[in-house]
């Protein structure tokens, strides 16, 4: 029977960066991915670019996933996004940084940070096998002992790293079988739902909008009595928004309609405005410029289409600022500052980049990645409860914890 001291059930980020890790380190490494192709979804990520992280300081990138964010302090210690820098370089590859912000391969080739990844593993003596997913986590008195595979083999191991991602993007190899296996073992899921995916609202007037961008709005959901909302750049779509705003609202949103009701939420294209501001912006308009169309006044302040769209909705066609009222200014300020949309339908995981949802985090030792139920096993990626929004977020959060993982795995900590 075969054995190895790590066996990782995954190749994506999460699980390369684990198998290098644990190889690095002397371990025999098994690598397994139930897909033929080793990191298919690592190759189609950022459009086929693959933003990979960000340069975020560790602070302002762990609070970007939430409240739950300091679970991964310690694998951002362990792994930060320089000892990647780093590794791409040895692997050739050179980084850029976009916007300020967004890190890149310079070649804007994904499958060539997938390959840089592969080959430094290999390098380390990991063995990558795919087509060859796992069914089971085999585990006796409270410590695992290897896997079986779904062609019936078993493999002996001490240290099972499940980087197995989640159930987003099934054509890119999106599946549940990694949180079945958790749950196999005992461990608590939170639900998947949809996660950095479009919104799509039940108001079929918006279609009109389609393709219209707002380079800065304000997308927000009311939750109970709180209200959770995301600012930056948002696409109209035919059927709703798209675009970073509504992406990263878009867990938050499809968790709430997974209570069965329908969800409002609310845009804001003028977030720097206060509902009285844009009063007295409407107000002076009216005074300094009466002839002219309400829909041009507002067509200044906001993208046209939008401004002509809600005049004629609330004021009919041709509609000119000195006919507005006291009454009518106020009531327009009150929409602008926060338009209702209500959303029935949720998006689905074929439309997502990510999955919120996963391994319950209190079940798993942030220090070393191991479960705290059955001892060796490990967890790393999005398999686990932990989404961040778009921008390098959650691949560099795969290949951290993934390192810490390996490293753990490895006796190497
Ligand atoms: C279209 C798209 C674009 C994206 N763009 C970006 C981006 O630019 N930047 C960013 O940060 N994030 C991006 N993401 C999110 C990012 O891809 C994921 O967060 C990341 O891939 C998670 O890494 P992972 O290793 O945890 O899981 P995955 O990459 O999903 O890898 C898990 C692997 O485990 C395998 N597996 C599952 N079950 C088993 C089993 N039972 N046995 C063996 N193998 C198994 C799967 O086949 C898969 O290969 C994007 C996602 C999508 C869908």
């Amino acid at each position: 029977m075969e054995s190895f001291d790590v066996i990782v059930c995954g190749s994506g980020p999460a699980g390369l960066s684990a198998g290098l890790a644990a190889a690095s380190h002397g371990a025999s490494v098994l690598i397994l991915d139930r897909d033929c192709v080793i990191g298919r979804k690592l190759c189609a990520t950022g459009n086929g670019r693959c933003n990979f992280s960000n340069t975020l300081h560790p602070l302002k990138f762990m609070a970007e996933f939430g409240r739950n964010g300091r679970f991964m302090i310690d694998a951002l210690r362990a792994a930060p996004r320089e000892f990647f820098l780093d590794l791409l370089l040895q692997e050739g590859i050179r980084p850029k940084v976009e916007d300020d912000v967004h890190y890149f391969p310079m070649n804007g080739r994904a499958s060539d940070v997938r390959d840089a990844f592969l080959h430094a593993a290999k390098k380390a003596g990991a063995e990558t096998r795919s087509s060859s997913g796992v069914r089971r986590v085999l585990a006796e008195n409270g410590a695992v002992s290897g896997v079986e595979t779904e062609s019936g083999d078993v493999i002996r191991a001490s240290h099972v790293i499940l980087a197995c991602g989640g159930t987003a993007a099934p054509a890119l190899g999106g599946t549940a079988s990694g949180l079945e296996l958790a749950k196999s073992l005992g461990h608590g899921v939170r639900e998947p739902v949809a996660a950095l995916a479009p919104v799509h609202v039940d108001d079929p007037w918006l279609s009109e909008l389609a393709g219209v961008t707002v380079p800065d709005a304000e997308l927000g959901v009311a939750v109970g009595t709180r209200r959770v909302s995301m600012r930056g750049s948002l696409l109209f779509t035919h059927t709703g928004f798209s675009g970073p705003a509504a992406l990263n609202l878009s867990g938050t949103v499809n968790r709430a309609l997974s209570g069965g009701k329908p969800a409002q939420i609310f845009l804001r294209v003028l977030p720097d405005k206060k509902e009285q501001d844009l009063f007295d912006y409407l107000v002076a308009e009216r005074e300094n410029v009466p002839d002219h169309l309400l829909k041009n006044s507002l067509a200044r302040i906001m993208p046209r289409s939008l401004a002509s769209l809600v005049c004629e909705r609330l004021f009919g066609e041709d509609f000119h600022s000195k006919r507005l009222t006291n009454a009518g200014a106020h009531e327009l300020a009150h929409l602008l500052d926060r338009i209702p949309f209500t959303v029935s339908k949720p998006a689905s995981m074929d439309e997502a980049m990510a999955m919120d949802g996963g391994v319950l985090l209190k079940e798993v030792d942030p220090r070393t990645m191991e479960s705290r139920l059955v001892k060796g096993v490990h967890f790393a990626g999005e398999i686990l409860d932990l989404t961040g929004p778009t921008g390098g977020f959650n691949i560099q959060f795969a290949l951290s914890s993934g390192r810490l993982a390996g490293l753990a795995a490895a006796g190497a900590l």
